[in-house]
């Protein structure tokens, strides 16, 4: 694959172009602009991995675009399935280096055994800069960003595996794979532009949500761009201290910076927001955290989802036990919080992100996380 992008090496590669720079890229060859929406919905509806697939473009044309562009496509290197529904897939990039990011389909079923929700999480980043200590991707450290049509390649392709197997298009889309999102603000905003666009993935903004360690500077920047999609903050601990221990990007941007940057956004978007809050055995369990994340949620209107943690290998916090959950659920319930568990899915896969690529030998690379 590395060698025949070798070969292609000056061609422009159509999906590093956005929708605009797509139109003036081909309205540049002389050709008609109706015939950019095709060669769009070619790259990102129908998944085409070459111009020779575009059957409704001339001959000729397509000979064009051979001699001038290509068209980069991830692939599927490897699947899990687990008894749940719940499927993980690796993906290879078209890149030298051979990186690989993973990508999870979780279908929810009817009690008719219909699907229902088809959520899928996509990655933004090969590996991860910010090191929390739960996360197996945070271990990897950062290699680098991924192209917004890499982004959309995942969800495309996964797409077509659910209309094959439930005869439905997926229903929701969060980016909570690996990476961090709005370190690759331009990226995301871009592939979620695609993803909505009826001549893309055609899929409401509504149904996009996009997760952040809390990075307020771009938490600001999505409000302002109004891109009609959700925000989760991925929080995990409710005071300082708690979060500077499992998250080191709290060190910088901690909770007074996040509070501003929260109530920035919904001022702006007038949209609630969620809080992700992965409950750990006898670390942010206890009753005083319940009361801290309390206050938290009622910085803004929000909801929180308490995620019951896939234990890691090598990671010291463990999954909270269950009695502990129903006491910090009667607290929030009792303080009129709206709050759902997320249930772990995939508990005899790989499910924690990150850890396919780990076991296929990922190095490691850059990281804020200070070295154990
Ligand atoms: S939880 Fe998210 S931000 Fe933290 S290390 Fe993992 S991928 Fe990165």
């Amino acid at each position: 694959m590395y060698l025949a992008a070798k070969k292609a090496q000056n061609k422009t590669d159509l999906k590093s172009l956005t929708k605009e720079d797509l139109t003036s890229y081909l309205e540049g060859l002389e050709l008609a602009s109706y015939r950019s929406d095709q060669v769009f919905q070619w790259l990102y509806q129908k998944g085409a991995s070459s111009f020779d697939e575009m059957t409704n473009l001339s001959k000729d044309l397509r000979a064009k675009l051979n001699e001038l562009a290509e068209v980069k496509r991830i692939s599927v290197f490897s699947k899990q399935e687990s008894t749940d529904g719940t499927i993980k897939f690796l993906f290879q990039l078209d890149d030298p280096n051979d990186y690989k990011v993973e990508a999870v389909l979780i279908p929810d079923f009817f009690p008719d055994g219909a699907a229902n929700r088809l959520t899928v999480c996509v990655s933004s980043q090969v590996g991860c800069m910010f090191g929390c200590s739960f996360c197996a991707t945070g271990k990897m450290g950062y290699f680098r960003s991924l192209t917004h049509g890499e982004i959309v390649d995942q969800v495309q392709i996964i797409n077509e595996l659910a209309e094959e197997r439930y005869g439905k298009k997926i229903t929701n889309i969060v980016y909570m794979g690996m990476g961090e999102p709005l370190h690759n603000y331009k990226a995301v905003v871009e592939s979620a532009k695609i993803i909505s666009d009826p001549l893309g993935i055609d899929l409401s903004p509504r149904r996009i949500t996009v997760s952040t360690v809390g990075l307020t500077k771009q938490i600001k920047q999505l409000a302002d761009e109004e891109t009609g999609v959700n925000l989760a903050i991925s929080l995990h601990a409710a005071d300082d201290e708690k979060r500077n221990k499992i998250m080191p990007i709290n060190e910088s941007l901690n909770l007074e910076k996040l509070e501003e940057a929260v109530k920035y956004y919904f001022n702006k978007t007038e949209k609630p927001l969620t809080y992700e809050y992965l409950l750990f055995d006898e670390f942010n369990d206890t009753r005083q955290d319940a009361i801290n994340l309390v206050k938290i949620a009622r910085w803004v209107p929000s909801k929180v989802n308490i995620i019951m943690y896939n234990n890691v290998a090598g990671v010291t916090l463990k999954r909270a036990r269950e009695v502990r959950l129903n006491q910090f659920m009667k607290i929030l319930a009792n303080k009129d919080i709206t709050a759902t568990v997320r249930r772990s899915r995939g508990d005899d896969i790989d499910a924690g992100c990150g850890q396919l690529a780990i076991r296929e030998g990922q190095e490691k690379g850059k990281s804020l996380a200070k070295e154990s």
